[in-house]
Protein backbone atom coordinates (compact mmCIF):
# COMPACT_ATOMS: atom_id res chain seq x y z
CA UNK A 1 0.00 0.00 0.00
CA UNK A 2 1.10 3.38 -0.65
CA UNK A 3 2.53 5.85 1.98
CA UNK A 4 0.59 9.12 1.54
CA UNK A 5 2.78 12.01 3.20
CA UNK A 6 1.78 13.66 6.15
CA UNK A 7 -0.20 17.23 5.28
CA UNK A 8 2.86 18.65 5.75
CA UNK A 9 6.57 17.51 5.91
CA UNK A 10 8.52 20.54 4.87
CA UNK A 11 9.93 20.63 1.79
CA UNK A 12 11.51 17.31 1.65
CA UNK A 13 8.74 14.54 2.99
CA UNK A 14 7.16 12.44 -0.14
CA UNK A 15 6.96 9.31 -1.02
CA UNK A 16 9.86 8.68 -3.75
CA UNK A 17 8.63 7.26 -6.96
CA UNK A 18 10.22 9.33 -9.37
CA UNK A 19 12.52 7.09 -11.25
CA UNK A 20 15.30 7.64 -13.06
CA UNK A 21 17.35 6.04 -16.02
CA UNK A 22 21.23 6.53 -15.69
CA UNK A 23 20.60 9.72 -13.32
CA UNK A 24 18.02 11.24 -15.42
CA UNK A 25 14.65 11.59 -14.12
CA UNK A 26 11.84 10.53 -16.72
CA UNK A 27 9.00 12.26 -15.13
CA UNK A 28 8.45 15.00 -12.75
CA UNK A 29 5.42 15.14 -10.26
CA UNK A 30 4.55 18.59 -8.83
CA UNK A 31 4.45 17.03 -5.09
CA UNK A 32 5.04 20.10 -3.02
CA UNK A 33 4.32 24.07 -3.66
CA UNK A 34 5.41 26.81 -1.75
CA UNK A 35 3.63 29.50 -2.66
CA UNK A 36 4.47 32.99 -1.12
CA UNK A 37 1.11 34.59 -1.05
CA UNK A 38 2.64 37.70 0.39
CA UNK A 39 5.77 39.19 1.48
CA UNK A 40 4.40 41.71 3.66
CA UNK A 41 5.67 40.72 7.35
CA UNK A 42 5.65 41.90 10.52
CA UNK A 43 9.21 40.29 11.71
CA UNK A 44 12.47 41.48 10.50
CA UNK A 45 13.97 37.64 10.80
CA UNK A 46 17.63 37.71 10.41
CA UNK A 47 17.82 34.47 8.02
CA UNK A 48 14.73 35.70 6.16
CA UNK A 49 15.39 34.40 2.44
CA UNK A 50 12.65 37.00 1.15
CA UNK A 51 14.64 39.78 3.49
CA UNK A 52 10.52 40.68 3.98
CA UNK A 53 9.44 44.02 5.76
CA UNK A 54 6.04 45.46 6.35
CA UNK A 55 5.52 46.98 2.54
CA UNK A 56 3.08 46.95 0.95
CA UNK A 57 5.29 45.30 -1.98
CA UNK A 58 3.66 46.30 -5.41
CA UNK A 59 2.29 43.61 -8.09
CA UNK A 60 1.38 40.84 -5.41
CA UNK A 61 -1.50 39.09 -7.03
CA UNK A 62 -5.13 39.68 -6.84
CA UNK A 63 -7.77 37.70 -5.41
CA UNK A 64 -9.13 36.75 -8.56
CA UNK A 65 -6.03 35.61 -10.13
CA UNK A 66 -4.64 33.97 -6.35
CA UNK A 67 -8.30 31.99 -6.91
CA UNK A 68 -7.29 31.21 -10.68
CA UNK A 69 -4.06 30.07 -10.21
CA UNK A 70 -4.77 27.32 -7.25
CA UNK A 71 -7.56 26.28 -10.00
CA UNK A 72 -4.44 25.84 -12.60
CA UNK A 73 -2.59 24.09 -9.71
CA UNK A 74 -5.60 21.92 -9.00
CA UNK A 75 -6.11 21.49 -12.81
CA UNK A 76 -2.42 19.20 -13.32
CA UNK A 77 -1.35 18.25 -10.12
CA UNK A 78 -1.85 17.73 -6.56
CA UNK A 79 0.51 18.77 -3.93
CA UNK A 80 0.64 19.98 -0.53
CA UNK A 81 0.49 23.90 -1.12
CA UNK A 82 2.49 25.38 2.15
CA UNK A 83 0.90 29.27 2.15
CA UNK A 84 4.10 31.44 2.87
CA UNK A 85 5.21 34.33 3.02
CA UNK A 86 6.46 37.03 4.34
CA UNK A 87 3.24 36.49 6.99
CA UNK A 88 0.62 34.55 5.30
CA UNK A 89 -1.92 35.98 7.35
CA UNK A 90 -1.26 39.68 5.92
CA UNK A 91 -3.10 38.83 3.00
CA UNK A 92 -6.67 39.55 3.46
CA UNK A 93 -8.15 36.95 1.53
CA UNK A 94 -6.17 34.29 3.23
CA UNK A 95 -9.06 32.21 4.09
CA UNK A 96 -10.93 32.04 0.71
CA UNK A 97 -8.00 30.99 -0.74
CA UNK A 98 -7.36 28.15 1.62
CA UNK A 99 -10.79 27.32 1.24
CA UNK A 100 -10.66 27.20 -2.33
CA UNK A 101 -7.35 25.07 -2.22
CA UNK A 102 -9.11 22.63 0.05
CA UNK A 103 -12.35 22.19 -1.86
CA UNK A 104 -10.48 21.33 -5.00
CA UNK A 105 -8.94 18.46 -3.32
CA UNK A 106 -5.24 20.10 -2.38
CA UNK A 107 -3.62 19.25 1.23
CA UNK A 108 -3.43 22.84 2.34
CA UNK A 109 -0.67 24.09 5.08
CA UNK A 110 0.78 27.03 6.06
CA UNK A 111 3.83 29.27 7.62
CA UNK A 112 2.89 31.88 9.54
CA UNK A 113 5.03 33.14 12.59
CA UNK A 114 2.22 32.60 14.97
CA UNK A 115 2.44 36.43 17.11
CA UNK A 116 -1.02 37.38 14.43
CA UNK A 117 -2.89 34.05 15.57
CA UNK A 118 -5.58 34.03 18.07
CA UNK A 119 -7.74 31.26 18.63
CA UNK A 120 -10.90 32.00 16.77
CA UNK A 121 -8.18 33.00 13.84
CA UNK A 122 -6.90 29.24 14.23
CA UNK A 123 -10.20 27.92 13.75
CA UNK A 124 -11.20 29.89 11.03
CA UNK A 125 -7.67 28.45 9.54
CA UNK A 126 -8.83 24.53 10.45
CA UNK A 127 -12.41 25.41 8.79
CA UNK A 128 -10.92 26.41 5.41
CA UNK A 129 -9.58 23.05 5.33
CA UNK A 130 -5.60 24.34 6.73
CA UNK A 131 -4.26 20.91 7.69
CA UNK A 132 -1.37 22.03 9.49
CA UNK A 133 0.64 25.17 10.62
CA UNK A 134 4.21 25.59 11.25
CA UNK A 135 5.57 27.94 13.59
CA UNK A 136 9.56 28.43 13.86
CA UNK A 137 11.47 28.62 17.44
CA UNK A 138 14.72 29.43 16.61
CA UNK A 139 16.00 29.40 20.23
CA UNK A 140 14.95 28.07 23.55
CA UNK A 141 14.49 30.76 25.08
CA UNK A 142 13.39 34.32 24.93
CA UNK A 143 17.10 35.84 24.12
CA UNK A 144 17.80 33.60 21.26
CA UNK A 145 14.85 33.65 19.28
CA UNK A 146 14.17 37.09 19.52
CA UNK A 147 17.68 38.10 18.33
CA UNK A 148 16.96 35.69 15.23
CA UNK A 149 13.36 37.23 14.89
CA UNK A 150 14.81 41.02 15.10
CA UNK A 151 11.84 41.46 17.07
CA UNK A 152 11.43 41.90 20.79
CA UNK A 153 8.53 39.70 22.04
CA UNK A 154 8.87 37.33 19.21
CA UNK A 155 9.18 34.50 20.92
CA UNK A 156 6.49 35.17 23.49
CA UNK A 157 4.27 36.13 20.63
CA UNK A 158 5.17 32.24 18.63
CA UNK A 159 4.42 30.54 22.27
CA UNK A 160 1.41 32.26 21.96
CA UNK A 161 0.30 31.32 18.62
CA UNK A 162 0.88 28.08 19.47
CA UNK A 163 -1.59 28.08 22.35
CA UNK A 164 -4.04 29.38 20.15
CA UNK A 165 -3.50 26.70 17.93
CA UNK A 166 -4.26 23.77 20.45
CA UNK A 167 -6.69 25.37 21.80
CA UNK A 168 -8.56 25.64 18.18
CA UNK A 169 -7.41 21.51 17.93
CA UNK A 170 -5.11 23.01 14.52
CA UNK A 171 -2.41 20.78 14.18
CA UNK A 172 1.24 22.38 14.20
CA UNK A 173 4.78 21.44 13.79
CA UNK A 174 8.16 23.48 14.76
CA UNK A 175 10.73 24.75 12.65
CA UNK A 176 13.99 25.65 13.68
CA UNK A 177 16.93 26.67 11.31
CA UNK A 178 19.96 25.90 12.47
CA UNK A 179 23.33 28.47 12.92
CA UNK A 180 26.26 28.26 14.72
CA UNK A 181 23.78 30.91 17.11
CA UNK A 182 21.16 28.22 18.19
CA UNK A 183 23.54 25.14 17.25
CA UNK A 184 24.29 24.45 21.43
CA UNK A 185 20.44 25.03 21.68
CA UNK A 186 18.89 22.72 19.35
CA UNK A 187 18.43 19.71 21.98
CA UNK A 188 16.70 22.36 24.43
CA UNK A 189 14.61 23.31 21.04
CA UNK A 190 13.45 19.42 20.24
CA UNK A 191 12.75 18.93 23.80
CA UNK A 192 10.24 22.17 23.77
CA UNK A 193 8.40 21.15 20.71
CA UNK A 194 8.01 17.59 22.10
CA UNK A 195 6.63 19.47 25.33
CA UNK A 196 4.48 22.04 23.18
CA UNK A 197 2.81 18.87 21.88
CA UNK A 198 3.67 19.58 18.29
CA UNK A 199 3.30 17.30 15.39
CA UNK A 200 6.61 17.64 14.41
CA UNK A 201 10.13 19.05 14.49
CA UNK A 202 11.71 19.82 10.96
CA UNK A 203 15.47 20.97 11.59
CA UNK A 204 16.39 23.53 8.62
CA UNK A 205 20.14 24.33 8.01
CA UNK A 206 20.90 27.72 6.71
CA UNK A 207 20.62 28.73 2.73
CA UNK A 208 22.56 32.37 3.08
CA UNK A 209 19.92 34.04 0.60
CA UNK A 210 17.73 37.21 1.27
CA UNK A 211 19.20 38.80 4.83
CA UNK A 212 20.60 35.13 5.50
CA UNK A 213 23.71 36.41 3.39
CA UNK A 214 24.51 38.71 5.93
CA UNK A 215 24.89 35.20 8.13
CA UNK A 216 27.16 33.66 5.78
CA UNK A 217 30.13 33.46 8.66
CA UNK A 218 27.32 32.01 11.58
CA UNK A 219 26.56 28.60 9.19
CA UNK A 220 27.61 25.54 11.00
CA UNK A 221 30.45 23.55 8.80
CA UNK A 222 29.96 20.45 6.85
CA UNK A 223 31.91 18.58 9.91
CA UNK A 224 29.42 20.19 12.11
CA UNK A 225 26.61 19.23 10.07
CA UNK A 226 27.79 16.07 9.54
CA UNK A 227 27.79 15.03 13.68
CA UNK A 228 24.39 17.70 13.41
CA UNK A 229 22.53 15.03 11.20
CA UNK A 230 23.81 12.19 13.07
CA UNK A 231 22.39 13.44 15.94
CA UNK A 232 19.52 14.20 14.71
CA UNK A 233 18.83 11.04 13.58
CA UNK A 234 19.39 9.65 16.96
CA UNK A 235 16.89 11.78 18.17
CA UNK A 236 14.64 10.36 15.64
CA UNK A 237 14.70 7.27 16.39
CA UNK A 238 13.99 7.83 19.84
CA UNK A 239 11.28 10.65 20.21
CA UNK A 240 7.19 10.17 20.66
CA UNK A 241 7.03 13.45 17.69
CA UNK A 242 8.03 12.72 14.15
CA UNK A 243 11.55 14.63 13.80
CA UNK A 244 12.90 15.61 10.01
CA UNK A 245 15.78 17.52 8.75
CA UNK A 246 14.64 19.76 5.52
CA UNK A 247 16.63 21.28 3.47
CA UNK A 248 19.60 18.85 4.70
CA UNK A 249 19.75 16.97 1.59
CA UNK A 250 22.56 14.72 2.67
CA UNK A 251 20.96 13.85 5.63
CA UNK A 252 19.53 11.45 2.76
CA UNK A 253 22.93 9.56 2.57
CA UNK A 254 22.74 9.21 6.13
CA UNK A 255 19.78 7.24 6.40
CA UNK A 256 20.80 4.62 4.01
CA UNK A 257 24.46 4.60 5.01
CA UNK A 258 22.99 3.82 8.82
CA UNK A 259 20.45 1.40 8.21
CA UNK A 260 16.91 1.99 9.65
CA UNK A 261 17.80 2.41 13.13
CA UNK A 262 16.68 -0.54 16.19
CA UNK A 263 13.21 0.68 17.33
CA UNK A 264 10.02 -0.59 16.59
CA UNK A 265 7.00 1.23 16.25
CA UNK A 266 6.73 5.31 15.57
CA UNK A 267 10.28 5.64 15.07
CA UNK A 268 11.45 2.66 12.51
CA UNK A 269 7.87 3.22 10.82
CA UNK A 270 9.15 6.75 10.57
CA UNK A 271 12.37 5.96 9.50
CA UNK A 272 11.60 3.84 6.98
CA UNK A 273 9.19 6.58 5.69
CA UNK A 274 12.22 9.09 5.44
CA UNK A 275 14.10 6.29 3.79
CA UNK A 276 11.87 6.72 0.62
CA UNK A 277 11.91 10.58 -0.03
CA UNK A 278 14.78 12.16 -1.77
CA UNK A 279 17.34 14.83 -0.19
CA UNK A 280 16.96 18.27 -2.57
CA UNK A 281 13.71 18.36 -4.27
CA UNK A 282 14.07 21.72 -5.80
CA UNK A 283 12.78 21.47 -9.62
CA UNK A 284 12.11 17.82 -9.51
CA UNK A 285 9.27 17.54 -7.21
CA UNK A 286 8.81 21.05 -5.60
CA UNK A 287 8.32 24.84 -6.83
CA UNK A 288 8.00 28.00 -5.49
CA UNK A 289 5.99 30.94 -6.66
CA UNK A 290 6.99 34.52 -5.41
CA UNK A 291 4.61 37.03 -4.46
CA UNK A 292 4.47 38.17 -8.01
CA UNK A 293 4.16 35.10 -9.23
CA UNK A 294 7.51 34.39 -10.27
CA UNK A 295 8.09 30.75 -10.31
CA UNK A 296 11.58 29.34 -8.90
CA UNK A 297 12.81 25.38 -8.14
CA UNK A 298 12.88 26.69 -4.37
CA UNK A 299 12.61 29.53 -2.69
CA UNK A 300 16.15 30.24 -1.67
CA UNK A 301 17.46 29.43 -5.33
CA UNK A 302 16.85 32.62 -6.73
CA UNK A 303 16.76 32.33 -10.25
CA UNK A 304 12.85 32.67 -12.40
CA UNK A 305 11.81 29.69 -14.31
CA UNK A 306 8.57 31.63 -15.53
CA UNK A 307 6.20 33.86 -14.27
CA UNK A 308 2.31 32.46 -13.54
CA UNK A 309 0.76 35.76 -15.03
CA UNK A 310 2.48 35.02 -18.38
CA UNK A 311 2.43 31.41 -18.69
CA UNK A 312 0.48 28.74 -17.18
CA UNK A 313 2.31 26.65 -14.34
CA UNK A 314 1.97 23.35 -15.94
CA UNK A 315 4.18 24.49 -18.60
CA UNK A 316 6.63 26.50 -16.98
CA UNK A 317 7.31 23.13 -14.48
CA UNK A 318 7.13 20.53 -17.57
CA UNK A 319 9.11 22.91 -19.69
CA UNK A 320 11.80 25.63 -18.26
CA UNK A 321 15.41 25.01 -18.68
CA UNK A 322 16.23 24.95 -15.39
CA UNK A 323 14.25 22.38 -14.36
CA UNK A 324 15.26 20.37 -16.55
CA UNK A 325 18.23 20.51 -15.86
CA UNK A 326 18.12 19.71 -12.04
CA UNK A 327 16.01 16.83 -12.94
CA UNK A 328 18.90 15.36 -14.87
CA UNK A 329 21.55 14.63 -11.98
CA UNK A 330 24.34 13.60 -14.43
CA UNK A 331 24.55 17.11 -14.91
CA UNK A 332 25.54 17.57 -11.07
CA UNK A 333 29.31 18.77 -10.66
CA UNK A 334 32.25 18.03 -8.66
CA UNK A 335 31.21 15.52 -5.65
CA UNK A 336 27.92 15.60 -6.05
CA UNK A 337 28.75 14.80 -9.69
CA UNK A 338 30.29 11.75 -8.82
CA UNK A 339 28.86 10.41 -5.59
CA UNK A 340 26.69 7.05 -5.58
CA UNK A 341 24.13 8.91 -3.69
CA UNK A 342 23.14 11.77 -5.87
CA UNK A 343 19.69 10.58 -6.94
CA UNK A 344 18.53 10.36 -2.87
CA UNK A 345 20.40 13.65 -1.75
CA UNK A 346 21.45 15.85 -4.48
CA UNK A 347 22.99 18.45 -2.40
CA UNK A 348 21.45 21.42 -1.65
CA UNK A 349 21.49 23.73 -5.19
CA UNK A 350 20.54 26.92 -3.49
CA UNK A 351 23.82 26.63 -1.00
CA UNK A 352 25.85 25.57 -4.54
CA UNK A 353 24.67 28.28 -5.88
CA UNK A 354 24.99 31.28 -3.16
CA UNK A 355 28.30 29.93 -2.59
CA UNK A 356 29.86 28.81 -5.56
CA UNK A 357 27.61 31.17 -8.61
CA UNK A 358 26.52 27.83 -10.23
CA UNK A 359 23.61 25.67 -9.17
CA UNK A 360 25.21 22.50 -10.84
CA UNK A 361 27.82 22.48 -8.43
CA UNK A 362 28.92 20.67 -5.24
CA UNK A 363 26.83 21.07 -2.05
CA UNK A 364 29.54 23.36 -0.01
CA UNK A 365 28.98 21.69 3.27
CA UNK A 366 28.70 18.00 2.98
CA UNK A 367 31.87 16.27 3.83
CA UNK A 368 31.32 13.44 2.11
CA UNK A 369 33.76 11.88 -0.48
CA UNK A 370 31.91 9.90 -2.92
CA UNK A 371 33.28 6.24 -3.99
CA UNK A 372 31.77 7.07 -7.36
CA UNK A 373 28.17 6.55 -9.06
CA UNK A 374 27.74 3.41 -10.73
CA UNK A 375 26.03 3.46 -13.89
CA UNK A 376 24.74 -0.28 -13.76
CA UNK A 377 23.13 0.65 -9.61
CA UNK A 378 21.74 4.11 -10.77
CA UNK A 379 20.28 3.05 -13.75
CA UNK A 380 16.43 1.89 -13.65
CA UNK A 381 16.49 3.21 -9.70
CA UNK A 382 14.98 5.93 -8.22
CA UNK A 383 16.28 4.79 -4.64
CA UNK A 384 19.67 3.27 -3.79
CA UNK A 385 20.07 2.03 -0.31
CA UNK A 386 22.75 1.50 1.55
CA UNK A 387 22.53 -1.84 1.82
CA UNK A 388 22.67 -2.08 -2.12
CA UNK A 389 26.03 -0.20 -2.03
CA UNK A 390 27.68 -1.98 0.62
CA UNK A 391 27.95 1.28 2.77
CA UNK A 392 28.30 1.45 6.80
CA UNK A 393 27.14 4.62 8.84
CA UNK A 394 30.79 6.79 9.45
CA UNK A 395 29.23 7.09 13.39
CA UNK A 396 28.91 2.87 13.77
S1 LIG B 1 17.83 23.88 -3.12
FE1 LIG B 1 18.36 23.69 -0.94
S2 LIG B 1 16.87 25.00 0.09
FE2 LIG B 1 16.04 24.54 -1.96
S3 LIG B 1 14.80 22.64 -1.76
FE3 LIG B 1 16.87 22.02 -2.33
S4 LIG B 1 17.84 21.57 -0.34
FE4 LIG B 1 16.06 22.89 0.09
S1 LIG C 1 28.54 14.66 -2.25
FE1 LIG C 1 26.63 15.71 -2.86
S2 LIG C 1 25.24 14.04 -3.50
FE2 LIG C 1 26.90 13.12 -2.29
S3 LIG C 1 26.13 13.05 -0.18
FE3 LIG C 1 27.28 14.97 -0.40
S4 LIG C 1 25.77 16.49 -0.96
FE4 LIG C 1 24.86 14.50 -1.33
Amino acid sequence: MRHLPEPWEGILCISGRSSLSGGRMKRAELRMLAWEVTRRCNLSCLHCRASAQDGPYPGELSTEEALAFIEEVASFAAPVVILTGGEPLLRPDILQIAERGSALGLRMVMAPNGTLLTTELARELREAGIQRISISLDGARRGTHDAFRGVPGAFEGALGGIRCAKEAGLPFQINTTVTRRNLQELPRIVELAQRLGAEAHHMFMLVPTGRGKEMRAEAISAEEYERTLHWYREQQLRSPIHLKATCAPHYQRILRQCGPGERKGFGQHRQVFERTTRGCLAGTAFCFVSHVGDVQPCGYLELTCGNIRREPLPSIWEGAGLFKELRDFRRYKGRCGRCEFRAVCGGCRARAYEMTGDYLEEEPLCSYEPKGVSSDRSRGHGLLSGEDLGVRCPGK
